[in-house]
């Protein structure tokens, strides 16, 4: 049954859905998670694979046919890509964000269950930084990862995603540009968020997207690719038909106003901004019976206070209380 789209209270239609599968993770990204990890939720909060079936059917009705499934990490999730064949078919688009440690293992499941797009994130191309960085040496596993997944045609175009984190990632804009010149990888560079569960993000430690352009054009001149609607991020391609870089800024350059993206957290609270202090319980609903157009209702009333923009250049910003790893980047 067709239902009617999903619109905020600015006119903004929501069409993707960021879905975190778990809250779990085996890294220790500096940027995003405590050394020692976090108190993980209890397997009972955590929605069970019906229930997440049930809600991407509904959400599918209510015009959102882009999905990407992240966490944590969701490949640490048991079964996870039967769970990938149960929502392939309700959507056009199943996308995963993964650390790629296990993607040797699991890349030909995920593809055969029907996932589409892969964005895998790798924070520098040097072993020993990708340790300090990650607080795990696997980089080379990783990238046997994903060269397993890009053997793969139907896993391409495969973006590659660094945090950009000033003191760190300024000596990796050129081995990153070499690497997307030379693989059929989309580098993206995303600026650090004030998302991190260590609390220690300050502006200063923002290394800008167009510091991070200026520096590659420098010695690979870029040509700028039209944004596309919605898009997070500003793509270039190297002027000499080379391949493509593209680097994501909502610190320097928010993208809010044509957001048309929601999330919704392992343990099933709706969330309608990455910044958002307040969550909608659908997990509650869900476990209680509530028919599909009584958690139509709820998802609604919710999609419309979709907050406007984040306020991270505000002054009296306030960091939510889940980090990113508990949110689901
Ligand atoms: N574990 C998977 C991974 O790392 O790809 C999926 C979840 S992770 C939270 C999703 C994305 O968020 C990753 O690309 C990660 O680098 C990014 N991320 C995490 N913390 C961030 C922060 N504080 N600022 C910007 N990006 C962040
Ligand atoms: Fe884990 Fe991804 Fe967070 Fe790194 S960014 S700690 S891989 S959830």
């Amino acid at each position: 049954m067709a239902r009617a789209p999903l619109i905020d209270g600015h006119g903004r239609t929501i069409g993707d859905l960021r879905l975190s599968v778990t809250d779990r993770c085996n890294f220790r990204c500096q940027y995003c998670m405590p050394a020692e990890g976090l108190p993980w939720l209890d397997r009972e909060e955590v929605l069970h694979f019906e229930e997440i079936e049930r809600l991407v059917a509904l959400f599918a009705e209510l015009g959102i046919r882009d999905v990407r499934l992240t966490g944590g990490e969701p490949l640490v999730r048991r079964d996870f890509p039967r769970l990938v064949s149960m929502l392939s078919p309700l959507v056009d688009d199943l996308a995963i964000t993964t650390n790629g440690f296990l993607l040797e293992r699991d890349a030909e499941a995920l593809v055969r269950a029907g996932a589409t797009r892969f964005n895998v994130s790798i924070d520098s191309l040097q072993r020993d930084r990708f340790f300090e960085m990650t607080r795990r040496d696997a980089l080379p596993r990783v990238l046997k990862g994903l060269e397993t997944l890009a053997a793969f045609p139907e896993a391409h175009p495969i973006k590659v995603n660094a945090v950009a984190v000033r003191g760190f990632t300024e000596q990796e804009a050129l081995p990153f540009a070499r690497f997307a010149r030379e693989h059929p990888y989309q580098i993206r560079f995303i600026e650090f968020m004030p998302l991190d569960a260590d609390r220690t993000w300050s502006p200063e430690q923002v290394l800008t997207g167009e510091e991070l352009r200026a520096a590659i054009h420098a010695v690979y001149p870029l040509e700028p690719e039209p944004r596309e609607a919605h898009a997070t991020a500003r793509v270039y391609r190297f002027a000499d038909g080379q391949g493509h870089i593209g680097f994501i800024n909502p610190v320097s350059e928010p993208f809010c106003g044509d957001c048309n993206r929601i999330r919704l957290t392992a343990d099933g609270k709706l969330r309608t901004c990455l910044f958002s202090l307040n969550e909608t319980d659908l997990r509650a609903p869900l476990r209680s019976g509530a028919t599909d157009d009584e958690l139509e209702q709820v998802i609604r009333d919710a999609v419309w206070r979709k907050e406007l923009k984040h306020h991270v250049n505000d002054p009296g910003f306030i960091q939510p209380a889940r980090s990113m790893s508990a949110i689901g980047g």
